[in-house]
């Protein structure tokens, strides 16, 4: 348990718009759905980058792979809408095969440099080995394209001089940055009110988790260790962070 402190919770101040990275459709929901819940209930606008189409999940043989990707976005969308988030970008990229590559960390700064984040949320690229799921390599290479893209690139005028050029996209510095899945958490957000939407987002992705017959049960497990481990009172529900102040 870590030590009780008004800072390890919470959203930062001065917050006004949020970007969350994921590689796939439902990461955002499963990691961070409640704090999704949380901003937008704040009046903080959400957005989200979705970099792969998760082509390669489910578990359904009978559907035509070609198929897939549709089906994702479109659950993505209807999970959105759940929690209030309806500007979502979908960068395209193969399921399984994504790299902190020049494209995708470029496809990132250019995002950030539109919605212009104070809050960046994305999946941590240091390997969890307690937790090896929820480090996918396409999760550690969508943290680290958006990590790289938050330093330098996107506050940079001088990297990707195209955005500039062509799309007039001008440098923006982030503030903070949430990590989810990260093994060291150091930062909590109390979801306890908004559990039941955090579980309704999870659930549009029918095509992943119409086989599961608990995931409300699921998920408040995952939900009571984190808050058990931020060391909030008994019944209450919480997402964990590893949170990192950006340079100025
Ligand atoms: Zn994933």
């Amino acid at each position: 348990m870590t030590e009780t402190n008004a800072e390890n919770f919470g959203i930062p101040e001065g917050v006004q718009r949020a970007l969350v990275v994921t590689a796939h459709p439902d990461d955002v929901d499963f990691g961070s759905g409640g704090t999704v819940a949380t901003l937008i209930n704040a009046g903080i606008s959400v957005t989200y980058c979705i970099c792969t189409d998760g082509d390669a999940g489910g578990f359904d043989d009978a559907t035509d792979r070609s198929e897939i990707p549709a089906i994702r976005r479109a659950e993505q969308i209807a999970a959105g809408k759940v929690l209030g988030v309806t500007d979502i970008h979908f960068l395209g990229y193969k399921d399984g095969y994504l790299e902190p590559s020049h494209d995708v960390q470029r496809d990132i700064v250019r995002i950030m440099r539109k919605v212009k984040p104070q809050l960046v949320i994305t999946q941590t690229p240091e390997r969890n080995w307690e937790r090896l799921p929820s480090t996918h390599p396409d999760h550690m290479a969508a943290g680290e394209a958006t990590t790289r893209a938050l330093y330098p690139a996107v506050r940079n005028p001088y990297a990707y001089p195209e955005l500039r050029k062509q799309e007039g996209l001008e440098a923006w510095t982030v503030s903070w940055l949430f990590l989810q899945g990260a093994s060291e958490p150091n930062h909590w957000i109390d979801i306890t009110e908004h559990f039941d939407r955090k579980v309704q987002a999870i659930s549009a992705h029918e095509s992943q988790v119409g086989h599961m017959e608990d995931l409300d049960g699921m998920a408040r497990g995952w939900a009571t260790m984190w808050a058990e481990r931020a060391g909030l009172p008994t019944g209450r529900l919480a997402e964990g962070f590893k949170k990192v102040k950006l340079p100025d």
